[in-house]
């Protein structure tokens, strides 16, 4: 039996509602064996318990641990040479870059994601970022490793592609368009991605034998995104998930391409093509949405299915801004995910809070925007939802597991911070991953005076740059020279696509 007493000059329990979070002041959670027996004052615990240790001090603001609700990778594309562009260009380019090692990646993923305060993560790895010659089983194997290793927990799934693979066209006619040599190299390279849909749903299967057993593992079934996935491929998926109780995470209307897609090719947006499928769901979580109807929107609420919003990833890739306002009017579940794409390219989910707080304040004095709870809902609560861990964590209350974190409150509140400012506005308006100074999963201590205990990380540093500084292989040089070529060919694809005026959703600016 281990047992720790947690304390803090303020707890925080949970979000009560878009205006008010319970806050204990000089609180403390007694956890053993990792759940949570009890919330209340410092003093009263201390008197009643017995623990193993006291961690914390009058110095901190103890919160949930808050939840990455959409996510790829650990180095950025950035970090291995690519630009921001718009989304289309940017994944072909980013995704025939050099080799990366997907323990080592993952690890470097959740260090930083652990130091910035995240204890559960959406892991959507691409099928693509399967080494030559090694099986899908092993790839995911490798990525759970880490995760494991790291003690964060993770829902983890495998994104799918079954068609449009390089361009939203079918592969064949967009090669044909392509000198012969190029054509050839791509259609190679998307031979060693391609997995049948039975081979698929049995890939989960296998992952889900060998890790689902992990309480802090869950599987996920992922198709990569509506006009990347058949028909077929998509009803397979659904039947499968709701058979084996798991759940859905799919991109979704991320681009303005995506959704004149689904126009060019159905008369109707992607959501709504999903819905003659009878797709979405409460099982479904939809990365992005940025180019959702008013219509999609509520049928998006009227199915109970979940959105995971990327507010640094849509404005780094030309994506555009998600309606969060009118989702949260119409009671979406709206989680909150990097996707390695984050502001200041470090995964720092406190920044990318703050970014979803700014960045939806429309002009005008009565226009609603995210408060300082409604974002820290749904970066716990609704995140936990997200990644099907909201019966274990999302809140700290009697029974839930003690995933939670301590952010020391030296930079937040000194020198000064008026006396009356509510503790969560202050964690939103000035917290950094910097001040995150303890994690705990499942009353496990993840790290502690922001060393972490588990993993050594300057080991994994340095292991990545011994790796990542040796000189690039002829198939990887090949690669990305390939990518140089193809480029134009896809810019000028989308360039022929003239964007539609619409209403927008949110009024920022007129030219006249
Ligand atoms: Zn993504």
């Amino acid at each position: 039996m281990v047992s720790s007493l947690i304390r803090g000059k303020y707890v925080v329990t949970r979000v009560i509602d878009d205006n008010a979070s319970e806050i204990i002041p000089d609180g403390a959670i007694f956890q053993r064996d990792g759940e949570i027996v009890e919330v209340g004052s410092f003093a009263n615990l201390k008197a009643r318990y017995t623990s193993d240790e006291v961690i914390g001090s009058g110095n901190h603001v103890v919160m949930p641990g808050l939840v990455n609700a959409h996510h790829h990778v650990g180095l950025t594309p950035f970090q291995l040479g690519n630009l921001d562009l718009a989304l289309e260009p940017w994944i072909v380019v980013r995704s025939m870059n050099r080799d990366v090692d997907n323990y080592l990646d993952a690890l470097y993923c959740a260090i930083q994601m652990i130091e910035s305060g995240i204890t559960t993560v959406m892991h959507n790895h691409a099928t693509w970022r399967k080494p030559q010659g090694m099986t899908f089983q092993e790839a995911g194997g490798q990525v759970l490793k880490a995760y494991q290793d790291s003690g964060m927990r993770v829902a983890f799934s495998f994104s799918h592609r079954d068609q449009n693979q390089v361009v939203y066209q079918e592969d064949e006619r967009f090669l044909a368009t392509l000198p012969a040599e190029l054509a050839s190299k791509i259609s190679a390279r998307l031979q060693n991605s391609k997995i049948p849909t039975e081979d698929y749903l049995a890939l989960f299967s296998d992952i889900n034998a060998k890790f689902g057993q992990d309480p802090r593992i869950r599987i996920f079934l992922s198709p990569g995104n509506v006009q990347w996935c058949s028909d077929p491929f998509l009803e397979a998926v659904k039947e499968f998930a709701g058979r084996h109780h798991t759940g859905i995470h799919i991109h979704l209307q991320e681009s303005v391409y995506q959704k004149m897609y689904g126009l060019r090719q159905w008369g109707k947006t992607p959501l709504a093509h999903l819905q003659d499928l009878g797709f979405p769901g409460p099982e479904v979580s939809c990365a992005h949405g940025v180019w959702l109807t008013e219509s999609d929107i509520d049928t998006m609420a009227e199915t109970g299915t979940m959105v995971c919003h990327n507010a640094s990833s849509n404005l780094r890739l030309k994506s555009g801004i998600a309606p969060f306002n009118r989702m949260a009017a119409k009671g979406i579940t709206v989680a909150i995910g990097i996707d390695e794409a984050g502001l200041n390219d470090d995964n720092d989910i406190l920044q990318e809070m703050r970014l979803v707080q700014k960045v939806h304040r429309e002009p005008g004095v009565a226009s609603p925007f995210p408060t300082s709870h409604q974002v820290l809902h749904m970066a716990t609560v609704n995140g936990a939802k997200a990644t099907f861990f909201a019966d274990a964590v999302g809140t700290l209350e009697k029974g839930k597991r003690a995933d939670l974190i301590m952010l020391n409150l030296d930079h937040i509140t000194e020198p000064y911070l008026d006396a009356n400012t509510n503790i969560v506005d202050a964690v939103l308006y000035r917290g950094r991953g910097l001040d995150v100074d303890t994690v705990i999963v499942d009353g496990e201590v993840l790290m502690r005076g922001r060393q972490l205990t588990k993993v050594n990380k300057g080991e994994v540093w340095a292991e990545l740059k011994d790796q990542l500084s040796r000189e690039l292989m002829p198939h990887e040089l090949e690669r990305i020279e390939v990518a140089q070529q193809l480029f134009p060919h896809v810019q000028r694809f989308y360039q022929q696509w003239h964007l539609e005026k619409g209403v927008p959703h949110y009024l920022y600016n007129q030219a006249e």
